[in-house]
């Protein structure tokens, strides 16, 4: 199999092989954009080198080698010859992981180039700092040897110099510099492909739950010098603007520099704008490379340039990381200026970055009031209030913290995972600091070079300001500014823009997106939001309410017989107002109610206060109400009498729910309001259960419908939430016009995982690698999801009609939407503040699906 390719053999397409990097050069090489040519080593190659014992084949070695020579004919530089090649030897993984891998540059260079390049050059200090760059950075990236070993070394006498670090290169390894261009490739080639396997490269992949198995590329290209003279530089653009998506060239440029002086921040580069004065022509050339390379593929890009002496090279192009605030604007823009279609704008937006763009921003009043402290660069957007601490590993043992560091480095990565927010001294939009933040979508400035940190005070000082380690601060990461103390937040905002890309989305998806509203006001927040109708009104949470708890605990408490008919009546009433409420909101989407189900002790009084008071209400003793709490005590609630198990005890129960449900919907119907109503029954195990409780419930409506003289339709269906329901959904779909998945019940009891409890010992199963994952919130496909497969299986079987849907906390989590899309659910359902998410995560799942 070939495992090395030329620039020009390769394509976009072959991200996989090439890396994203490989892919993205030969792209460029294809439609003549001024590159300095080069060679890739594929991802194959690395996975063969994992699988050999971490040697390189020599066969593979031979590849590598013919196309060395290829290479050289390209360029017409031969490497250790009187006209000398340089290159730079860079990881390249399939998908962009900034910062994590290793980049050598200048490979090639001994004593020998040195001289000649000297000769063609004539320019002594540039030559010999670009050869004692590259042994440091080989010392330093292929062998690991500390960088700081080489920065006593005398930097004036140049010869001495060199000499001096191969010394150390010497010392700290054990043997000779490699002076061949051979050896040092195949040292180089060998270190990147260690570097996938690098504790930074494996946090990232874990954060970001990239495949380990995908291996990294490696591209060996041409070396051109940003540090050859004053009309050279380099430089880094981003066609769009990362933070807020506006249509303007954002970037950064260096001059007499070369690209990692850039990246980690030590000089603060200058606006790319200022090309326009200093190098004007390469200023025009730049500018329309950028916007062909947009166009091309149609996606905002991240490029890197370099200038030799007044002459332009794109090193790299990449579609561009963007807070989430800019990948809206961005998607909505390339469909206005007919780059994109609305389908291919909808799978520009994770569905994740949604809920950021919910997130809103700092409250108005609160902020005009704030202390300004100061001012840097916006470079990831969002706000964030916490305690200031200076050292990463402090974000891992407090909470609610601000990482504010000279700059950040691969390093401190989990504390930045961890922080909510980010301030760096140095560094420009695009360090490291600015890229890692706005991949993560966390707030963070840049580039505060008024705030001095004194680490061993513990502090920061802004002008006469003194801030000490925990004190709060708040930081707005929309415009760059600082503020002392804590600043409000505002309520979350979906304006014009969300909603109008929310839509297009919804256009796109198959499946509908229910909300889980058990209020009036959940119902018109989750219908703002573009939900179809209910999927899950839970009627036990429409009593949590403070007024409204009584009337249930009421009826639970009560003895059986006249008292509970009374307290049933109240309870009655309570809820046909709220559905009359519910039905009128929805206007014609669907209400899918579910009747009682609560874990009864969820709602007993348990203060001395509260017991009192229900002793009043129902007119007998303390000592009473303890006794009746202790009889209705379920030694294990979650499988005690809950669900239809309460309704089988109480038929009147349920009997009361149908009919309150039925009647307000009925009368909604009479003021000509469309109304859809859905009968749910929760924790069915067993047919027989469901049959028994269908009957009753339509003999009530049917009462119901006679008392009026009149009737409308409504479907009674059933929760599919207990293994023993899955494995008998063949015969439970005789009975049931609809069924919905209840995933957390149904986790809970096939993985014998206690939804309460469970949190505080799945970390544990994580750090030991037993578990990964959190399977309350995205459904383990392994062995749930084989469940609920069978579930529809059997249940389609039995009615191929029948409507499917899922209420669980997994209904808003894209990945098992995408798990029910492919499964042909009909609906999900979820929380009002995820349905804009769920409606991009089933737009996304329908258009994989799709291909
Ligand atoms: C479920 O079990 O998934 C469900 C939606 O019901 P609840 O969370 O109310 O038990
Ligand atoms: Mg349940």
């Amino acid at each position: 199999m070939k495992k090395v390719y030329e620039f020009k053999e390769g394509s976009k397409q072959m991200v996989s092989v090439l890396g994203g990097k490989g892919a993205n050069l030969s792209e460029m090489v294809n439609i003549g954009m001024p590159i300095p040519y080069g060679i890739i080593i594929s991802t194959d190659a690395c996975n063969e080198y994992f699988e050999n014992d971490c040697v390189i084949p020599e066969i593979t070695k031979d590849e590598i080698l013919k196309n060395i020579s290829l290479l050289e004919h390209e360029t017409g530089k031969k490497f250790q010859s009187q006209k000398p090649l340089l290159v730079s030897v860079r990881s390249g993984a399939p998908v962009s992981m900034p910062g994590m891998m290793d980049t050598i540059l200048n490979l090639g260079f001994n004593d020998f180039v040195a001289e000649k390049l000297n000769e063609i050059l004539n320019n002594e200090k540039f030559v010999y700092e670009s050869y004692a760059r590259f042994i440091e950075m080989f010392s330093e990236i292929a062998r690991g040897i500390d960088r700081k070993k080489f920065e006593n070394i005398d930097k004036n006498d140049y010869k001495k110099r060199i000499k001096e670090s191969k010394e150390i290169y010497k010392k700290e390894c054990g043997e000779d510099f490699p002076e061949t261009y051979k050896e040092q490739i195949f040292i180089a080639v060998k270190s990147i492909f260690d570097s996938w396997n690098n504790e930074r490269a494996i946090l990232y992949r874990k954060l970001h739950n990239i495949d380990e198995k995908m291996g990294t590329a490696v591209v060996i290209q041409e070396m051109v010098f940003g540090n050859f003279n004053e009309n050279s530089g380099t430089g880094v653009l981003f066609t769009r603007n990362p933070s807020n998506g506006e249509d303007k060239i954002f970037g950064e440029f260096l001059l007499n520099a070369q690209g990692e002086d850039i990246v980690a921040g030590i000089r603060t580069p200058e606006d790319i704008e200022r090309l326009k004065e200093k190098l004007p022509e390469v200023h025009t050339q730049l500018f329309e490379i950028a916007k062909k390379l947009e166009l091309h593929n149609k996606d905002m890009q991240d490029i890197e340039f370099t200038i030799e002496d007044s002459k332009l090279f794109i090193l790299q192009t990449r579609n561009g990381k963007r807070t989430a605030e800019a990948a809206l604007k961005i998607a909505l823009d390339f469909v206005k200026e007919g780059i994109l279609t609305k389908e291919e704008a909808v799978l520009k937006v994770e569905p994740s970055s949604i809920a950021k763009l919910l997130n809103g921003d700092f409250n108005e009043e609160s902020l005009k009031k704030a202390k300004f402290l100061t001012k840097g660069l916006a470079a990831s957007s969002g706000v964030a209030v916490g305690r200031v601490v200076f050292d990463p590993k402090r974000a891992k043992i407090r909470e609610k913290t601000i990482l504010v560091r000279e700059e950040t480095s691969p390093e401190d990565l989990q504390g930045m995972a961890l922080a909510k927010g980010i301030v760096t001294v140095k560094g420009g939009a695009t360090s490291h600091g600015a890229v890692v933040a706005r991949g993560m979508g966390k707030c963070c400035v840049t580039g505060c070079s008024e705030i001095k940190i004194d680490e061993i005070k513990k502090q920061m000082t802004i002008g006469d300001v003194v801030i000490k380690e925990d004190e709060f601060i708040s930081v707005n990461g929309h415009t760059g500014e600082i503020f002392l103390g804590r600043v409000a937040l505002k309520e979350a905002a979906f304006d014009t823009r969300l909603h109008e890309f929310i839509s297009w989305a919804s256009e796109v998806k198959r499946m509908n997106v229910r909300m889980n509203a058990d209020t009036p006001e959940d119902a018109k927040q989750g219908k703002d939001f573009g939900a179809n109708g209910i999927g899950l009104c839970r009627t036990e949470h429409m009593f949590f309410k403070e007024d409204k708890i009584w009337a249930i605990r009421d009826f639970i408490l009560s003895d059986d017989g006249e008292e509970k008919i009374n307290a049933l009546k109240k309870v009655y009433e309570l809820q046909k107002n709220d559905f009359l409420k519910i039905f009128e909101i929805l206007d014609g989407d669907v209400a899918n109610i579910r009747l009682l189900d609560p874990p009864v002790h969820e709602f007993l009084p348990k203060t001395k206060e509260d017991k009192e008071k229900m002793a009043q209400i129902l007119n007998t003793t303390y000592e009473d109400i303890e006794k009746r709490i202790f009889k209705l005590k379920d030694e294990n609630p979650m499988l005690g009498h809950r669900g239809c198990r309460l309704g089988v005890s109480f038929p009147r129960l349920y009997r009361m729910q149908g009919r309150a449900i039925i009647e307000a919907a009925w009368e909604c119907h009479l003021k000509g309001i469309k109304v859809k109503p859905e009968i749910m029954i929760p924790f069915v195990m067993e047919a027989k259960e469901l049959k028994y409780l269908k009957q009753e419930i339509k003999e009530e409506i049917e009462d119901l419908f006679k008392e009026n003289n009149g009737r409308i339709d409504y479907k009674i269906g059933t929760m599919i939430e207990i293994p023993r329901a899955c494995l008998l959904a063949n015969e439970i779909a005789e009975v049931a016009d609809y069924f919905s998945f209840g995933t957390n019940d149904l986790t809970q009891m096939s993985m014998g995982l206690s939804r309460d409890d469970s949190v505080k010992f799945l970390d544990e199963y994580r750090k030991k690698q037993i578990w990964e994952g959190e399977p309350f919130y995205s459904i383990d496909k392994k062995a749930v999801g084989k469940l609920v497969e069978l579930g529809v299986k059997l249940g389609r079987g039995t009615n191929p009609d029948l409507s499917i849907g899922v209420c669980g906390e997994h209904g808003g989590d894209p990945e098992s939407i995408e798990f029910f899309e492919n499964l042909n659910f009909n609906y999900v359902s979820c929380s009002p503040f995820r349905v804009p998410t769920a409606i991009l995560a089933a737009a996304h799942a329908y258009l994989k699906n799709k291909k």
